[in-house]
């Protein structure tokens, strides 16, 4: 698989990266044993690239898929602290949880915050610190925002743009795919490295795996993206696509496209706590309990949670 340098950073990572969220505990909930054996298998395969995050629940996965294993990987994870005390904990969690002496990639999480680049700007010193230590090679913001992607477009400290892309727009929150393309395109040019999150929608662009994912990596200003991964054959068929190479009928159907949702069920309280935790502003309080607007919602599970009632499911 094609490999490509993450813009000026000097940081070398496969086209598909893969993405943990999806069997940490916000979501599958798989265990340590079977998360670190899928990411290991993606590894084997030529993969070089792996993305987690403070939130995520999945250094225990990343870990065990690291043990043992002596090529290089690229590593990318994200704090959602709010001052420099938690930034600083959470990279040191990092490095202890993934048994690793250097973090490749850290980002500032906060993926629904307009103005993160000041909101955050103590994270952002914590990271740069890091960075100037040698403990983190590249200094990165995550984002679901337009407008957090033009901020960092020609933003000095920032090495890496990690956006929210795909062909339909779901999930970003204040403009369109062409618009997110520009900001990149801008970014691009300032030589920030770029890749993808939710090429596929958080699962919602299933339908057409395969031209989904092949439009967010054919965008010139994409580097690479990184794709939750829940199954061998999903591997498999993501990497015929990230190779450029037709999709064996035998691997597509080991694929078959599962349909999710997330529901508010009836005990609902109408705190609104969850409204607060959505990155995607898809819950609003309804008459009588919290309503999902699917048309917004990626699927990260980032609200279950945060409900004191456990009244949201992924189902
Ligand atoms: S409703 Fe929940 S699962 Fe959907 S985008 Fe918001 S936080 Fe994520
Ligand atoms: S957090 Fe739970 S109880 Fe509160 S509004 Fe959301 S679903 Fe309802």
């Amino acid at each position: 698989m094609q490999k490509k340098t993450l813009g000026t950073s000097g940081i070398e990572v496969t086209e598909l990266g893969f993405g943990t969220l999806c069997m940490g505990p916000l979501q599958a909930g798989l265990s340590v044993d079977e998360g670190g054996a899928l990411i290991r298998y993606a590894l084997e395969q030529g993969v070089n690239f792996i993305d987690t995050a403070a939130m995520y629940g999945t250094y225990a996965h990343v870990h065990r898929a690291l043990k043992g294993w002596d090529e290089p990987v690229v590593v990318a994870t994200k704090t959602h602290a709010v001052d420099y005390a938690g930034a600083q904990e959470h990279i040191e969690a990092a490095l202890e949880d993934m048994g690793l002496d250097q973090l490749d990639i850290v980002h500032a999480h906060g993926h629904r915050i307009a103005d993160l680049l000041n909101a955050r700007a103590d994270v952002l010193r914590c990271l740069l610190d890091y960075k100037a230590k040698g403990l983190i090679r590249a200094v990165g913001v995550s984002t679901h925002r337009v407008s957090v992607a033009r901020q960092a477009a020609e933003h000095p400290d920032i090495d890496v743009i990690h956006p929210l892309i795909n062909h339909t727009g779901i999930g970003i929150i204040d403009g369109t795919p062409a618009e997110m393309l520009a900001a990149l395109a801008v970014a691009h040019a300032h030589g920030k490295g770029i890749y993808a999150m939710k090429a596929l929608g958080g699962g919602n662009l299933l339908d057409d795996r395969e031209a989904n994912l092949r439009w967010v990596l054919d965008r010139p200003e994409m580097d690479a993206a990184v794709v939750g991964m829940l199954r061998r054959s999903e591997i498999d068929f993501n990497l015929h696509v990230a190779r450029r190479e037709p999709v064996p009928d035998a691997v597509r159907a080991r694929t078959p496209v599962e349909s999710k949702r997330m529901i508010v069920l009836s005990y609902c309280q109408r705190c609104g706590t969850c409204v607060e935790a959505c990155p995607n502003e898809a819950i609003s309080l309804g008459p009588e309990h919290a309503q999902i607007d699917p048309d917004r919602c990626v699927l990260c599970g980032y609200c279950a949670p945060t409900c004191p009632e456990f009244a949201l499911r992924m189902v």
